[in-house]
């Protein structure tokens, strides 16, 4: 049937939609096309936050590829899985994750549509258990954070964590922000590889954080979508395994699409722990019924992938030193941007692919327009879109800038 705009009908009915009022851009995604659509030979991609290897490109891994040609060979049915998704992925992975922490009754895991599935499937757990509940998160932070909660119909609370002008973590503002925080609130927590900052919390910051949920009834919301790409596959799970061994109740949303390099395969987990086996059984429970109203169930290639990669030793070792690879060349460009001037020294103790540079916004367009240098607009670059070879260029282009910001302190 098609509807006759023109018929007087149509004029008098009010249109349903018409109260929604439109959206700005994503900006990081207005970012890609500008730089697409720039000539210039020698531009510089530091916004989106992708891997990228020395050519400038983000490959499928070795590792992927051959365990996609397995899966493409052995895989005889596309039948459904059910809305936990892959239970050998997330039982393999947790193993990643947890170590010998990972098997209790009290722990649930579930697959989730990327590190994102995880979060909103988390927020909407939380949601439904305490609409009381406020989320704090610090400045800055993934820009998807915020909206994720409030989405899930969850109040949002900023809390400051991060000194913008020494590059580092101001633990003292921290404290006092979270002095605010109620029982029952959740704090959100980046496990490693702060995006966008780049900075960790101390091991006895992280063991403060601990004491602090316990202390006031705290919920922690762990965030880990980067694990190996910092120190590596342990050390970078250390905070969260801390966090779940010290805390009774705790969530994990994890992201294998960075160091698997799976991004729009949408791979990801979910665990909670709850205080007791019985809590735990509801919780599952919880779980799976708002992941079947959210999307049924998570998408199957990228989970498959991971599950054959970590439950075959080849293939195992071989992701692993893909992984080495990736984070050597991060923290090699890490040191290099740190030895190239004093200012930018803060970047080598910093983890992750991400950067914050404290540049004004007219100093990121002026670095665009007149360098073919694209960062993301609150100042962060993504370290692996440079090469040794661009970095002097780099940091010639951006220190006059650093210079105009430190005048105008
Ligand atoms: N958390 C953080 C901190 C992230 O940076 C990202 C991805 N940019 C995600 C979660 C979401 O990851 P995914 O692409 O797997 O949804």
């Amino acid at each position: 049937m098609t509807i006759d705009l023109s018929s007087p009908l149509a004029a008098i009915l009010p249109d349903p939609l018409a109260s929604l009022t439109a959206q700005p851009a994503d900006a990081l995604l207005g970012l890609i096309a500008l730089h697409r659509a720039d000539p210039r030979p020698g531009k510089i991609d530091l916004g989106v936050g992708v891997f990228r290897d020395d050519s400038g490109r983000t490959p499928v891994m070795h590792s992927v590829k051959a365990a996609e040609a397995r899966l493409i060979d052995t895989q005889d049915s596309k039948s459904y899985l059910g809305a936990e998704g892959d239970v050998a992925y997330t039982e393999a992975l947790a193993a990643v994750v947890f170590g010998g922490h990972a098997s209790h009754d009290r722990l649930t895991g579930v697959q989730t549509p990327g590190g994102t599935g995880a979060l909103r499937l988390g927020a909407e757990l939380l949601a439904r258990a305490n609409r009381a509940a406020r989320v704090w998160i610090g400045t800055p932070t993934w820009p998807n954070h915020g909206p994720i909660f409030a989405e899930a119909g969850l109040e949002t609370r900023s809390h400051r964590f991060f000194d913008p002008i020494t590059a580092s973590i101001d633990f003292a503002a921290m404290i006092e922000d979270l002095a605010e925080a109620r029982a029952g609130d959740v704090l959100l927590l980046h496990g490693c590889c702060h995006n966008p900052t780049g900075v960790s919390f101390s091991r006895d910051q992280w063991r403060a954080l601990a004491d602090l949920c316990a202390a006031r009834g705290l919920i922690p919301f762990v965030d880990l979508a980067y694990q190996g790409l910092g120190d590596g596959l342990t050390d970078d799970a250390a905070a969260t395994r801390m966090i779940f061994d010290a805390l009774p109740t705790a969530l994990l949303a994890y992201s294998c699409d960075k160091n698997f390099g799976l991004y729009r395969d949408r791979v990801g987990a979910l665990w909670v722990q709850s205080s007791s086996a019985a809590t735990a059984g509801s919780v599952r429970s919880n779980v799976l019924t708002l992941a079947r109203s959210l999307w049924s169930m998570p998408p199957d290639h990228g989970a498959a992938l991971v599950r054959i990669i970590l439950e075959d030793e080849t293939l195992r070792a071989q992701w692993e030193a893909e992984l080495n690879v990736m984070r050597a060349r991060i923290n090699g460009l890490r040191q290099a941007l740190a030895a190239a001037d004093s200012r930018l020294s803060t970047i080598a103790a910093q983890r992750g692919m991400f950067a914050m540079l404290p540049l004004s916004t007219n100093a990121i367009a002026t670095l665009r327009e007149d360098h073919g240098i694209y960062m993301a607009p609150n100042g962060r670059i993504n370290i692996a879109g440079l090469h040794t070879e661009t970095v002097p260029t780099f940091v010639q282009a951006l220190l006059p800038h650093l210079d105009a910001a430190e005048e105008a302190r």
